[in-house]
């Protein structure tokens, strides 16, 4: 068995794992204790992802529709299996045709955080130097695009000015708009045991009391929004405290006119405890090593750009940035959105960290050979489905990402893919929210089988290795990329034997007549043999902090402050009076095409929550696992509702992973609308006014069954995966027919009139349960747990304990699941802390094994022990 060492597939932190192959498609997963991410470390998504490698709902073959030009979609069309040959001859023909009638602007490719350097690179490349135009964005736009620009205007570079060994040697991390122990579970842990061993202190702003929130020494529940006006108080108060490093500002920093003057210590914008203010000032003034890392709670948002310039601006004051311990983080989403922000896969960037200049178009024209370049900015993710939606776009590309579920007013953007005169997707996934919109659909290949180079958030540039051969005809992105090329006509810029000739091109242009302008300069690895590209160890370029020596990218050398206008939060609109926020849960991965297909993982939440604030329930009739209908004026959503004293009045939280192929329910991306930051456009999920009101129904159930089912009329129907099957909520006013959601044969049932419960279960002549649902019209309804396992059971000794959901002998309900790996639940480890004095995390480890091997969960243990110890 071989040990093949490659990257987690998932989020920005960029693990190393070390994989083992164990069979056909199957793999052991452990964290790589040589990579410096993680140091062996994995979280719940990492360490499960060998779930989620098998050919579920694979797409395997190139996919013509058969009403081809006809656009009116419907979800039972024909596909023929055209071959990779006439696929890529059909989009010569289509992307040639649209270019030469409409021009180079008539096209344009919509990519992906998931997708590998050598990808972006070829990508970037046809668009701007052989097409002609900057019609390449990326749905990174979406999650770090505001700190991209943050960083350009501060520092003159999209660079990151610390590492993740910033964090262990900080005495004060401020975490801001970051879940981080949901979000980047790997860099949680790592804080967790920096302040275990050092005693560093964690603030953690965010409106909602999170995890994270939960485990902090200080928690400051913002308002939406009011980020921006924090940071310039600090700023203000540190001013006046006498604090500020004045060398440090002499040297390094050109401060704009007025800048102090337009400083004061109004916090009004933020909706505070004062109190709370004088703790964050105090402690910012007296721990000089100081990280502030930062997300999507900056970013999504439409002054998120200032919010980001807005906490540089603090640390570059204080000389607080380019030594150990110190300075500001902006962490990515993906698990390769810096390698595209690095190589210039966004429609605002032309390539390797330059801009649009006149010298630096030369610059890149001359290094590709090209017959034209692009002089200007392109469309951005929202700007661009516009174009899509009023025909400017005529052909479109969407590689390894799913807007039809991720781009806010999602339903507009799915009727702009409806009215693309020709839409390409590349997905792994046959079946996805975009796909459906597809003339044409490419099989990519998936994590474990492709091969090629990511960069996480502190600069490491670490290689996913394939552990699998390509399934059926599933090509390489940087493949089907270079063959689009091939058909434009360019076949000598765009034939390539392997992605390490594409890596090395790649290196070799950010070192092209850089001369010292830029940071970024891979030149050394320009020359890098085969082999070595096949060996290489993840390496971070530009050392700790690129700007340890004090000097800037801009062309003077210092870094700027900002004056940061201070832009109240979204005005108070009466019809839509409560802030909605969106994000992620801890074991979820955007549209969970791959954490969807682990049990393991859909343990955690099996449904989308509007969570609410217990006061807001009572004013708008809402109880825990009622259904409720959220609107705003771009759409509606329905989320089941759970009462949680976490979020701040007036708002309310949903995650963002849900989408069609689930079922009915949990649409969180029609609900924002199309509201950007106007300097970095990326939209505003953060903050969408918005209202909510209960949904009557008659009856909910839940279905057990080996298939999915089909969710016919039901209001709400949520799928998740449980081993041998599905777990299905289900809620409706309409009469049920189990019939269709049902086999026929072999039912057992009981019905119970007078509390108006319905149990039936199909149990077939070898004894085994094919399916089961427990219906009620009075909201209760029995644990799900036991009674999900029992479809592994061959052999069902008493087939009444199905129709009672539990065994004979009554174990203990679990509650909801808090360690999948070991299948803990919440009653369980406050069963431990009430009645066994389990009060601590090794307690509960040694006697429950809960949090004791990917750690995900320790948050919630600690917030269990710290409600019940
Ligand atoms: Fe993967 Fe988790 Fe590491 Fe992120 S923190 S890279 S999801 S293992």
């Amino acid at each position: 068995m071989s040990n093949i060492k490659t990257t987690c597939p998932y989020c920005g932190v960029g693990c190393g794992i070390n994989a083992v192959i164990t069979g056909d498609r199957k793999v052991e997963i452990k964290g790589d204790d040589a990579h410096p991410a993680n140091f062996g470390r994995l979280c719940s998504k990492g360490t499960h992802v060998g779930e989620t490698v098998g050919m579920d709902g694979r797409l395997l073959h190139p996919k013509l529709r058969q009403n081809n030009g006809q656009n009116n979609f419907d979800k039972q069309d024909d596909w023929q299996d055209i071959g990779w040959d006439a696929a890529l001859c059909l989009m010569g023909e289509k992307f040639g045709q649209a270019i030469e009638k409409y021009g180079p602007d008539s096209v344009a490719f919509y990519v992906s955080g998931q997708i590998l350097i050598e990808d972006y690179y070829l990508a970037n490349k046809l668009m701007k130097g052989f097409i002609g135009s900057s019609n390449i964005d990326t749905n990174s736009r979406l999650c770090m695009a505001s700190a991209v620009v943050a960083h350009n205007r501060a520092f003159g570079e999209d660079v990151v000015p610390v590492s993740y060994d910033d964090l262990e040697a900080a005495e004060l991390i401020i975490l801001v708009g970051s879940n981080t122990a949901w979000c980047h579970p790997v860099i949680w842990q790592r804080i967790e045991a920096a302040r275990a061993k050092n005693g560093a202190k964690l603030v953690v702003i965010d409106p909602r009391r999170t995890e994270t929130a939960d485990c902090a020494d200080l928690h400051i529940p913002i308002c939406a929004d009011g980020d921006a006006a924090l940071f310039g108080a600090l700023l203000y108060q540190m001013q006046q405290r006498g604090i500020i490093n004045n060398e440090y500002l002499d040297n390094n920093v050109n401060t704009p006119d007025g800048f102090w003057d337009n400083l004061d210590g109004d916090i009004s914008a933020c909706d505070i405890d004062p109190d709370d203010f004088a703790k964050l000032t105090d402690m910012v003034a007296q721990y000089p090593k100081m990280v502030t890392l930062f997300s999507m709670g900056i970013n999504q948002s439409k002054i998120g750009v200032d919010k980001g310039n807005a906490i540089i601006n603090l640390h570059l004051a204080m000389g607080r940035i380019g030594q150990a311990g110190m300075g500001p983080f902006s962490m990515t989403g993906q698990p390769n959105a810096m390698g595209g922000r690095e190589v210039g896969g966004l429609a605002s960037t032309l390539a390797v960290h330059m801009g649009f200049s006149p010298e630096e178009c030369k610059d890149a024209q001359d290094f590709w050979q090209s017959p034209t370049i692009a002089t200007a900015p392109g469309l951005k993710a929202v700007d661009m489905f516009r174009a899509v939606h009023d025909g400017r776009i005529k052909a479109l590309w969407v590689m390894g990402t799913n807007p039809a579920m991720s781009m806010p007013d999602s339903s507009f953007v799915r009727e702009a893919l409806a009215k693309c005169e020709f839409l390409v997707v590349s997905d792994c996934i046959e079946h996805t929210d975009t796909a459906q919109y597809a003339h044409v659909k490419l099989p990519a290949l998936a994590w474990g089988e492709k091969a090629g180079m990511v960069t996480n958030s502190e600069r490491v540039m670490s290689r996913q290795r394939a552990l699998f051969p390509p399934p059926g005809q599933a090509k390489a992105d940087w493949w089907a990329m270079a063959q689009l090329g091939i058909a434009l006509g360019h076949e000598g810029a765009f034939s390539y034997d392997n992605a390490a000739q594409i890596f090395r091109e790649y290196a070799a242009q950010t070192a092209f007549r850089n001369d010292g302008k830029r940071k970024l300069n891979l030149g050394q690895w320009a020359g890098i043999s085969d082999i070595e590209y096949e060996n290489w160890h993840p390496t971070k370029w530009g050392g700790a902090s690129p700007f340890a020596d004090g000097k800037y990218t801009h062309k003077d050398g210092k870094a700027r402050l900002i004056n940061i206008d201070i832009a109240a939060s979204v005005a108070a609109n009466p019809d839509y009076p409560l802030s909605l926020n969106t994000g992620r849960y801890r074991d979820q991965w955007h549209s969970m095409t791959r954490t969807g297909l682990s049990p393991t993982l859909s343990r955690h939440r099996a449904e989308p929550l509007v969570e609410i604030h217990g006061d807001d329930a009572k004013k708008y009739r809402l109880s825990d696992g009622d259904l409720a209908r959220i609107s705003t004026e771009s759409g509606a959503a329905i989320f089941k509702v759970q009462v949680n004293d976490a979020q701040r009045k007036g708002d309310i939280f949903v995650p963002m992973h849900w989408t069609e192929q689930m079922g009915k329910g949990g649409l969180a991306n029609m609900l924002p609308a199309q509201l950007f930051d106007p300097l970095s456009h990326q939209p505003a999920y953060k903050n969408s006014p918005a209202k909510i009101e209960k949904i009557n129904r008659t009856w909910q159930a839940f279905l057990i069954s080996r298939e999915k089912p089909d969710m016919g009329t039901f209001i709400y129907a949520i799928s998740s995966r449980i081993k041998g099957g599905w777990l299905t909520e289900i809620s409706s006013d309409a009469p049920i027919n189990i019939d269709q959601i049902m086999p026929q044969e072999n039912r057992i049932e009981a019905v119970d009139h007078h509390n108006g419960s319905r149990r039936v279960a199909i149990i077939d002549e070898a004894g085994r349960l094919q399916s089961a649902i427990f219906i009620s019209s009075c909201g209760f309804l029995p644990p799900r747990v036991w009674i999900a396992e029992q479809l592994e059971n061959d052999d069902l000794a008493d087939s009444m304990e199905i129709l009672a959901a539990r065994p004979r002998v009554k174990g203990p309900d679990k509650g909801a699941i808090i360690c999948v790996c070991y299948n803990i639940g919440e009653k369980e480890i406050t069963n431990g802390v009430v009645n066994h004095q389990w009060n601590n995390l090794d307690l509960i480890g040694q006697n429950l094994r809960a949090g004791t091997n990917c750690g995900s969960c320790r948050p919630a243990i600690t917030k269990i022990i710290s409600n019940y110890g």
